[in-house]
């Protein structure tokens, strides 16, 4: 029997289309020095050695191993697994055989016993066995990306294990309008036969939202609406492969399947073997939101909408707005001072939607009207934002919270803020066009608040931290 070699496809982040190399480096763990980049797309490369990083890197739990490749120019180093795919007769390295081209970090590798030399003669079977843990996939990889599953990777920095284009500077859109609302249609009653704790799906969307029988905009609609509130059994989580590259869930309705895009829900339960992390903050305000915009800044921009460098939740003016579930620390709170009771937008003081001068002028709160900033250190993070923050170049990271536009500010600065205090009431203060919450999230090295501007290169989808 011929045996197939193992090798090594560079697929680098999927994800992220402008990462065109990865770097390879000196040893098994990104501490080791970078001994050149490889392009995104060099195929066949032969496999020499694989090694779990050797100081325990890891994504949600599950150790990153370090492929040692050899290049056609006769060099070789070590590239890490979420960056590769592979393929052929990987026993030697723990994978099995892999008959199908498969993404290197979705493998389980088993513990490879070193070989009992015998003396002599040599032993009739070797010592170790074929693995039969490999899964054999009979269709391409599942994107079950570490890199990635918590969200479309924002503006640099990202991972430190890929070399990006040079950041380029997003500009400053903080206060993204909304669009007008209506009032909140009543909520349907809870679908029965869910059991507890199964992975669901919460419909968000102000009204009625439309699915697709697939996963992604290319697909045909149903012509099914699910209402909001709406609870369906969630099945199964796929990125769309185009465009925006969200994810896309899987519903059950009485048993009929429906695809729906991942902005339009929220999530309940263990939906860790979705790929979902199932520790996420939870939304500020709770129930009683919907969604409006989501994150929109490069290199996942969708052209024909605006920057928008954080999260638009609807509601009625005054819904109430919590801090997160283990406390946190108030490093501003800002009164808007041009912000009136009865005309408490720039719109509404003859300003257009987004006019520069409202970014500049702190009488409006740089647009962002009366906002809290809150800290929430490293030790208050989800495990699954901890390991993001690792990967994205903050190990040990802290994040800090804006919460814009709001109506009346329940803390001052310096509070130390109890699980789950409420913090604020959603409002229309500053540039907003209609009562909504503008959630943006920032990540910092340095626990000490040195001002908004100052951490921007922190800037993250806030799906990072909170549940939609
Ligand atoms: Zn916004």
């Amino acid at each position: 029997m011929s045996i197939s070699p193992f090798l090594a496809y560079i697929r680098g982040l999927p994800e992220t289309p402008s990462v065109i190399e990865i770097n390879i480096r000196s040893g098994p763990n990104s501490s080791y020095g970078l001994l050149f980049k490889a392009p995104v797309g060099t195929a066949n490369l032969p496999v020499m050695d694989v090694k779990t990083d050797d100081k325990g890197a890891n994504f949600q739990g599950k150790a990153y191993n370090w492929v040692l490749l050899q290049f056609p120019n006769g060099q070789s180093g070590w590239a890490r697994d979420d960056l590769l795919e592979v393929s052929g007769d990987g026993t030697r390295f723990g994978y099995g055989m892999v008959f199908v081209r498969t993404f290197a970090f979705a493998l389980q590798r088993q513990p490879v016993v070193p070989p009992v030399v015998p003396a002599a003669p040599p032993a009739p079977a070797p010592s170790v066995a074929p693995q039969s843990a490999a899964p054999v996939p009979t269709a391409p990889p599942a994107p079950v990306a570490p890199v990635g599953v918590v969200t479309p990777p924002p503006a640099p920095p990202a991972s430190p294990f890929t070399v990006l284009p040079s950041a380029p500077v997003a500009p400053v859109a903080p206060a993204v309008p909304v669009a007008p609302v209506a009032p909140v249609p009543p909520a349907p009653a809870p679908t029965p036969g869910v059991p507890q704790g199964a992975p669901t799906a919460i419909i968000k969307t102000q009204g009625a939202a439309n699915t697709r029988t697939g996963p992604g905009s290319s697909f045909n609609r149903t012509g099914i609406t699910l209402p909001r509130h709406g609870r369906y059994p969630l099945l199964e989580v796929q990125r769309e492969a185009t465009g925006q590259q969200y994810r896309w869930f899987k519903l059950n309705q009485n048993g009929q399947f429906l695809w729906i895009r991942e902005d339009l829900v929220t999530h309940e339960g263990d939906t860790t073997a979705l790929g979902l992390p199932s520790d996420l903050y939870p939304s500020p305000m709770k129930e009683n939101y919907w969604w409006v915009r989501g994150w929109n800044i490069a290199p996942t921009k969708d052209a024909s909408l605006p920057d928008h460098d954080g999260w638009d939740q609807g509601a009625a003016t005054g819904e109430p707005m919590y801090g997160g579930p283990k406390g946190g620390l108030v490093v501003k709170s800002f009164q808007c001072v041009k912000c009136t009771a009865d005309r408490p937008s720039t719109l509404m003081n003859g300003y257009s939607l987004g006019d520069p001068s409202i970014y500049t002028d702190p009488g409006w709160g740089n647009g962002y009207g009366n906002y809290i900033i809150v800290r929430y250190t490293h030790d208050q993070l989800p495990a699954s934002t901890r390991d993001l923050l690792a990967s994205r170049g903050f190990p040990g990271g802290h994040i800090f919270v804006m919460y814009a536009h709001l109506h009346t500010r329940l803390v001052e600065t310096g509070a130390q803020l109890a699980p789950g205090q409420q913090i604020s009431t959603c409002g229309n203060t500053g540039n907003s066009e209609a009562t909504h919450l503008h959630l943006e999230i920032r990540a910092s090295r340095s626990a000490d608040f040195t001002g908004w501007a100052t951490i921007r290169s922190g800037v993250m989808d806030p799906v990072a931290l909170f549940r939609r």
